[in-house]
């Protein structure tokens, strides 16, 4: 597999966002909510370098997909928490077209939150679908399908510590 960013580049990019975010919000509270469940390496990074008072909550967004190609959203509150009046950062690991994210910025508001913004590890070089923009984002990278770092294929690779571009020989090594 092709590295992409390696572990390294990937805790200097973290770093940089948690920096970016502390200086927009400050101390005010914050409430932060991970999309599951390519975020989740992200988030547990992430919320640890975060220094205002937080929140933290769990979303579920999937798409009826197999692989790589982008399908219907289907958004999944149970694991979620209250939002009311609050100061919401919603937590992904890319944002490719926008649609998952432009949706769940519309489900949230719509439970009241007082703002909603959205940090996302990567954001892709490509036409994006939506006028939604991530407000903060550690990496810009080429439109290929990477995995690692929480970014599966088909619930694989999630584990591995770096970024990488996914091969065809790559997939052999799946179970
Ligand atoms: P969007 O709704 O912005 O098109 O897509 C966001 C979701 O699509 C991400 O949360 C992720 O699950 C998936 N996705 C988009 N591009 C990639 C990619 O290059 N690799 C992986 N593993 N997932 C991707
Ligand atoms: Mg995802």
């Amino acid at each position: 597999m092709k590295t992409l960013l390696s572990e390294q580049e990937l805790r200097i990019g973290v770093e940089r966002l948690a920096k970016s975010i502390d200086d927009f919000y400050g101390v005010s509270p914050l409430t932060v909510i991970a999309v599951m469940t390519g975020s989740l390496v992200l988030f547990a990074d992430l919320i640890r370098l975060l220094s205002m008072p937080l929140r933290v909550g769990v979303v579920q967004a999937s798409s009826y997909r197999e692989g790589m190609a982008s399908g219907e959203l289907h958004v999944d509150r149970r694991m979620m928490i209250d939002v009311f009046g609050r100061d919401v950062m919603l937590v992904d690991d890319i944002f490719d077209t926008g649609k998952t994210l432009d949706r769940l910025h519309d489900e949230i508001r719509g439970l009241g939150a007082n703002s909603v913004r959205s940090a996302v590890l990567l954001k892709k070089i490509r036409s994006v679908e939506v006028d939604l923009r991530p407000d903060f984002a550690a990496f810009e990278i080429p439109d290929e399908f990477v995995v690692g770092y929480g970014l599966d294929y088909r619930d694989h690779f999630r584990n591995l510590p770096f970024l990488g571009v996914l091969e065809p020989s790559d997939l052999e090594s799946m179970a």
